[in-house]
């Protein structure tokens, strides 16, 4: 392969932590890289994952040029606000890996299936450390997916190395040619979703809904309101019906601020234009 400045040449991004990576090449070589300046005002930072198409700017470093489009991305709102935060690209299936002791949360779980839904990435969740817990079959509770599509797959593995202590996204190759994402760390997930998410996760809920005689109804004790109903008869667990609530909110918030975001930057854009319209001197003599 010819790694000469003159090429692009097509590359995986393996490792992302701030504005570095590590690049594998298709004939397995890996390289230091940066985005290059064009890159690195575009809004389109690489994420682990992603197909680039890079230069060598020298031996030890290369410049990524391009990012090749997405066939899904896994995002969530960058922590303190500021937009999105791409934390793997091209990924097929997510594996939700949760301990069944302290780690244990549902409510968390809810939270990363409407992220994993909102991919466009097949999600299944892993429950381990089985053995600290008998009663896992009871807590798999396999009702808190309701109706919706992800399968859930009890893993028996003890790990014992404790809680990962990087926040360096990393992919590793396996040995049947596919490859895996560890995306270690994540305490924070503010989400990247919008509404349709919350309702693919929430789909026992989302059917309720339907059923309620009024297309508009609030939920908040109208004449033949469905999930009234299933929360009286016990159907819906308050819990489960309070948590879809919240993320609904959240995810409408997203949707909301990035209308706002879009408007705001077609206007700066336009802006941009007049302003060097102005200055051009076709429109000054
Ligand atoms: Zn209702």
């Amino acid at each position: 392969m010819n790694y000469s400045s003159d090429y692009l040449v097509r590359a995986r991004v393996c490792e992302a932590a701030q504005e570095h990576y590590c690049l594998r090449f298709e004939d397995g070589a890996e390289c230091d890289a940066v985005p290059a300046g064009v890159l690195r005002w575009s809004a389109e930072l690489p994420a682990v994952g992603d197909w680039v198409l890079a230069r060598r700017a020298d031996a030890t470093l290369a410049l990524i040029e391009n990012v090749e489009p997405r066939t899904t991305c896994i995002s969530r709102q960058r922590p303190g606000g500021g937009g999105e935060q791409v934390l793997a690209a091209n990924v097929d299936l997510i594996a939700i890996v949760m301990g069944l002791d302290g780690d244990y949360n549902l409510r968390r779980l809810e939270r990363y299936l409407v992220l994993a839904a909102a991919s466009g990435a097949e999600a299944m969740v892993a429950l381990n450390k089985m053995d600290v817990c008998a009663e896992w079959s009871a807590r798999l509770a396999n009702a808190l997916l309701g109706e919706s599509r992800q399968a859930t797959q009890p893993v028996r593995e003890s790990d014992s190395r404790g809680r990962h202590t990087t926040t360096r996204r990393m992919l590793i190759e396996l040995p049947d040619g596919g490859a895996l994402i560890d995306t270690p760390g994540l305490r924070e997930l503010a989400l990247w979703a919008g509404q349709d998410s919350v309702d693919d996760v929430f789909a026992d809920i989302a059917a309720l809904a339907r059923q309620c005689r009024f297309h508009d109804c609030a939920h908040e004790g109208e004449p033949g309101c469905a999930v009234s109903a299933a929360l009286k008869t016990g159907e819906l667990e308050p819990a489960r019906w309070a948590s879809y609530q919240k993320l609904l909110a959240e995810a409408r918030y997203h949707e909301r601020s990035v209308d706002q975001r879009a408007t705001a930057e077609t206007k700066r854009k336009w802006k941009a234009i007049h302003k060097a319209m102005r200055h051009h001197p076709k429109y000054n003599r």
